[in-house]
């Protein structure tokens, strides 16, 4: 019997052992991403995720692009649809100019009547992704 085998050699990676600053579970001290909580201990990369987190933060409290108010624009197009009163409100100036000009044929009168009610029927997701 030799103690010499029992000799426990010393593993480079149980020499440098740290709490995580997070849940406190020990962890190495090289580890750049804590094995128990995931969160990442290497400072530049915690750096350049929050500001990934940030930026996406940013981004989904940035206001919807759709601004347009469907009632509005079914409103519009009811009422001054044959002027292309809802084409102007849409920011769809070329075709709200080609609905002045032809206002006095009642054509597009008509085809605002209809617009108004595909606005209004509109799913509201659709019609900000499309008018918004
Ligand atoms: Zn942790």
């Amino acid at each position: 019997m030799s103690a010499e085998t029992n000799e426990k050699q010393i593993e480079p990676e149980t020499a440098a052992r740290i709490n995580c600053p997070f849940c406190d579970e020990d962890i190495s001290a090289r580890a750049k991403k804590c094995r128990h909580c995931g969160e990442t201990l290497d400072v530049s990369m915690r750096k350049a995720e929050e500001a990934v987190r940030s930026s996406e933060r940013a981004a989904a409290y940035r206001p919807q692009a759709g601004s347009k108010n469907k009632v509005a624009a079914f409103a519009l197009a009811w009422i001054l649809g044959g002027f292309g009163g809802h084409k102007f409100y849409l920011d769809r100036i070329g075709q709200g100019i080609l609905y002045l000009v032809f206002c006095w044929t009642f054509i597009p009168a008509i085809i605002a009547f209809i617009e108004g009610i595909i606005y209004i029927t509109m799913d509201d997701e659709r019609f900000a992704e499309k008018y918004g």
